[in-house]
């Protein structure tokens, strides 16, 4: 028999090898103990470095501090009071989540905490040598929030200490990741020093003023406001004489930092396009979507994120950068009008408006005369007394009639969307899709499968509000094969987007007299309608 030759890794060559991953150099270590400090609620956090931070990284905050009970479990693997749950990975708040950034750090350097916790009198102070505890806590008076201290980095992993540079780079990746930092959150005062030298200060302030501070541009920068649904876009930037070579250019993702190139790219693309090649913006863009958009559980030192909706999201900021640039190329006054405020985040509720009716049609002949008409109802009158109908009704009637003789004539409305929509179906419903792809192309969404179950929506039939594109093409996939009758798609495509949004009743009145006719005359079999009737008899006949 062969012994086994597979053995479980013990705690600290894991976390060692988990550290490879985590901590790559000094600013590595203070991105993931500042992100510590804004998640525990900071509003101040000083960072002391000596020699670049190869020697000693020191991080200070006024958070809510960790307990005596949790500041041992604080620096065990995994250990997180982030999340709790699978599903918390959905809508992260928070900068860290996977509970391993501690024990990693601690892993591979000399660790001290301090820490007092809001509730407590007193703080705690705990040492670790290479992840093991050197003694027990001790308990000392300290002010309410968190201190790290790291010394020795990589002291006992001599392949990783190859790959650092020189104190001075060190400092310098150290100064771009802090600036990085305090750009995304400009409400934390921060403060650097470096071996007891002040290197600079952040005082508490809003975005414009952050980047005023932190990127020091002589003159006003360009400001990019936009919002759609649940999409802000706040970006800064330096004006076309201002853009340099190289960029400095920083993309917030809900408030973290990351390199997203297809986001990156649009910015880039939309200036080049607006000011010539060869030159990018200094700048900083914040980009604020729906939580669960965001899946950040994708790297392991957060800087990329996979965001869902990213085809249409590219798109959007491409045409918002676009436009804004645009307006920049205008004389100067009109480029340096202020933005509009930024629109409420509330996702607006679709307005569904009945796309104009061609010309209207001289007064049909009818056997009656038109007397009134509001939102509720028609009212008509012939020699026998008055014919009440309901308008939406009528008007729901009249559309079906008139996209019917549309599509009959091969003259369906469909119309490109700016932004193609992503949205995603089940493995069988991806199936159907793919199936019945020419009938939904035949009806005006244009689509193309990625093979995951995300689909590209590219156009609509044009009665149909962007805004419920997604949904009608989810919705449509389910219900209807290609052997449907046109009536019945052209009633439910109308009568779905009735159901989302607010119908505009703007159907003419010739063509709702028209269709109360043909109704009433049975033109085209029986009246589908409840069309009321009230004779000089005083009796309702229908
Ligand atoms: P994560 O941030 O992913 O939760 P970490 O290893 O970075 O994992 O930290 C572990 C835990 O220690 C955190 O979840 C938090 O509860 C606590 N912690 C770490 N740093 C601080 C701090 N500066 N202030 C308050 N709590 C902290
Ligand atoms: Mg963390």
């Amino acid at each position: 028999m062969t012994l086994s030759v597979i053995r479980q890794l013990p705690d600290e060559l894991i976390n060692q090898i988990a550290a490879g991953e985590v901590v790559e150099r000094p600013s590595s270590v203070l991105k993931e103990l500042i992100e510590n400090s804004l998640d525990s609620g900071a509003t101040q956090i000083e960072v002391t470095l000596k020699a670049g931070g190869l020697e000693e990284i020191c991080v200070i905050d006024n958070g809510c501090g960790i307990s005596a009970l949790d500041l041992p479990l604080s620096v065990k693997r995994h250990a997180t009071s982030k999340i709790r749950q699978a599903s918390d990975l959905e809508a992260i708040g928070t900068f860290g989540f996977r509970g391993e950034a501690l024990s990693s750090i601690c892993s591979v350097s000399q660790v001290t905490i301090t820490s007092r916790n809001q509730q407590d009198s007193m703080g705690y102070q705990m040492t670790l040598d290479e992840g093991v505890p050197q003694g027990s806590l001790r308990m000392l008076a300290a002010p309410v929030g968190t201190q790290v201290v790291v010394s020795h980095l990589f002291k006992n992993t001599p392949a990783r200490r190859k790959f650092l540079r020189s104190s001075h780079t060190e400092l310098s990746h150290c100064q771009k990741l802090i600036k990085e930092i305090a750009l995304g959150n400009p409400t934390i005062r921060f403060t650097l020093r470096h071996e007891n030298r002040i290197l600079g200060t952040w005082v508490s302030t809003d975005r414009k003023g952050r980047f005023q501070d932190c990127l020091k541009l002589p003159v006003a920068p360009l400001m990019v406001l936009e919002s759609r649904e649940e999409m802000t876009l706040e970006a800064y930037l330096s004006p076309p004489e201002q853009a340099v070579a190289r960029s400095e250019l920083f993309l917030f993702i809900n408030g973290r930092p990351v390199r997203h190139r297809p986001f990156m790219s649009a910015i880039r693309t939309a200036f080049t396009e607006a000011f010539g090649f060869g030159k990018e913006p200094i700048g900083a863009c914040y980009l604020d979507l729906r939580k669960d958009w965001v899946d950040v559980n994708v790297h392991p030192q957060k800087w990329e994120v996979r965001c869902f909706n990213q085809e249409s999201i590219y798109y959007w900021l491409l045409s918002s950068f676009r436009k804004h640039f645009a307006q920049t190329k205008q004389p100067p006054e009109k480029a340096h009008s202020p933005a509009q405020p930024i629109r409420s985040f509330v996702p607006s509720r679709p307005t569904f408006t009945f796309q104009p009716m061609p010309l209207s049609p001289p007064l049909p002949s009818t056997p009656f005369t038109f007397l009134f008409k509001n939102e509720d109802f028609l009212i008509c009158q012939d020699s026998d007394g008055l014919i009440i109908a309901e308008t939406p009704q009528l008007t729901l009637k009249a559309e079906t009639r008139r996209l019917l003789n549309l599509w009959k004539q091969g003259q369906w409305p469909i119309e490109k969307v700016l932004t193609p929509k992503i949205c995603r179906l089940s493995e069988k419903l991806r199936l159907v899709a793919e199936e019945q792809r020419t009938f939904l192309i035949r009806w005006g969404f244009e689509n193309e499968s990625f093979g995951d179950g995300d689909f590209s929506i590219r156009s609509r039939p044009s009665f149909i509000p962007e805004s419920i594109l997604e949904k009608v093409f989810v919705a449509l996939v389910e219900k209807y094969k290609e052997s449907e009758a046109p009536e019945s798609v052209i009633t439910w495509l109308l009568d779905f987007c009735r159901s989302y949004s607010p119908m505009e009743l703007s159907c003419s009145v010739p063509l709702l007299l028209e269709e109360l006719s043909k109704q009433l005359t049975g033109t085209d079999g029986t009246c589908t309608l409840p069309i009321h009737q009230i004779r000089k008899s005083n009796e309702s006949q229908l």
